[in-house]
């Protein structure tokens, strides 16, 4: 039983998870990758204290915070969160669950998936969702993309320095993304591209071994042999595996308080995933502190001002 768990492992969820350690709560960090989206930015010049480099290794220096305060951080994605009394159970789309007195959701906004079979049995067995983090594990591997955006070609672009072959597949028969990186795409030996196809199963044993598309004019199946898909169709609010036990706004943003409680007790949010403004890193990271000490006082019964250097 953790006095804390803490859903996503990006600015607002490692932020809270040093707060947490701190205030000597046990507390276990959940998160599909991390890092989370600030991985993605390539250059970082807008985070105070932090100068001239990317996103990534900005968010390496927040986990390695982690990592020296011993609080764990486990790789997997949250497949729903329900309060049961006074604690929460915390399942993973493999069906391991985790308990704790209170939950922080950090989860940002949250890739869009597909919603075909194998999608979640095969997620972080062979399907990722940031190239930037994942490219080097699939050296002379042959892997997917799916996508037109500028994400799906940025991943492309990526892979292409370690994957042996790269399939393109988009549903669409041109790219959303801008010119200069389809062109720079439609120049790379490795890479297939394959236009107005959908992706209709990802197969394999304990690890993806395949992916059958369906061309859209012809429902024509084909099964591509894969050791990895990377899916980057966009992002959105998702709320659906927490959405008795929150408010959320039109966006489908969740409704916080200036504390980051949520409307069910022991449950508090913070970050992109919220209804506070101005989605960044700095502001994320100061609303993770937020919910953390908020998440303390309630865990000690304590009220008002919550200070860390005490
Ligand atoms: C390309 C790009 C460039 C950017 N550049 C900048 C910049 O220069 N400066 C700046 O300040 N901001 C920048 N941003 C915005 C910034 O990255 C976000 O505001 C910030 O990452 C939000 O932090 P967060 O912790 O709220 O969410 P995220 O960073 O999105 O982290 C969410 C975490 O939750 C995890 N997660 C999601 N769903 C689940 C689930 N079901 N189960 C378990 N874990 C889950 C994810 O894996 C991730 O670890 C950029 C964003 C992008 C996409």
């Amino acid at each position: 039983m953790y006095d804390v768990i803490i859903i996503g492992a990006g600015a607002a969820g490692l932020s809270a998870a040093i707060y947490a350690a701190r205030r000597k709560l046990k507390a276990l960090v959940i998160g599909m990758d991390k890092g989370g989206q600030t991985i993605l930015a390539s250059r970082m010049e807008n985070y105070p204290g932090f100068m001239g480099d990317n996103g990534s290794s900005l968010m390496r220096i927040f986990e390695k915070q982690v990592h020296d305060l011993n609080v764990e951080i486990v790789l997997g994605r949250v497949s729903n969160v329900e309060k049961v009394e006074n604690d929460f159970k915390v399942k993973l789309s493999n069906n391991e669950i985790y308990e704790s007195k209170s939950v922080i959701l950090a989860y940002g906004k949250v890739p869009a998936q597909l919603n075909i079979p194998g999608e979640e049995k095969f997620f972080g067995r062979g399907i990722h969702i940031y190239a930037v983090y994942d490219a080097p594990l699939f050296k002379d591997k042959t892997v997917a993309v799916i996508g037109g955006g500028n994400s799906a070609l940025d991943s492309v672009l990526i892979l292409s320095n370690y994957a042996k072959k790269i399939y393109l597949i988009h549903r669409r028969n041109e790219f959303r993304g801008e010119q200069v990186n389809v062109e720079k795409v439609r120049a790379l030996k490795n890479v297939e591209i394959i236009l107005e196809n959908v992706p209709v199963e990802f197969k394999g044993d304990d690890k993806l071994n395949s992916l059958v598309i369906k061309n859209i004019n012809d429902n024509e199946l084909k099964e591509l042999n894969l050791d990895g898909c990377f899916v980057e169709i966009g992002y959105m609010n998702k709320v659906d595996f927490v959405k008795d036990l929150v408010d959320v706004n039109e966006k489908n943003e969740i409704v916080v308080d200036m504390y980051c409680n949520t409307k069910t007790k022991g449950l508090f949010a913070a970050g992109d995933l919220t209804i506070i403004p101005y989605k960044q890193t700095i502001t994320s990271a100061g609303e993770g502190c937020k919910a953390a000490l908020t998440c303390d006082n309630y865990i000690h019964g304590k009220t008002g001002l919550v200070i860390d250097w005490t």
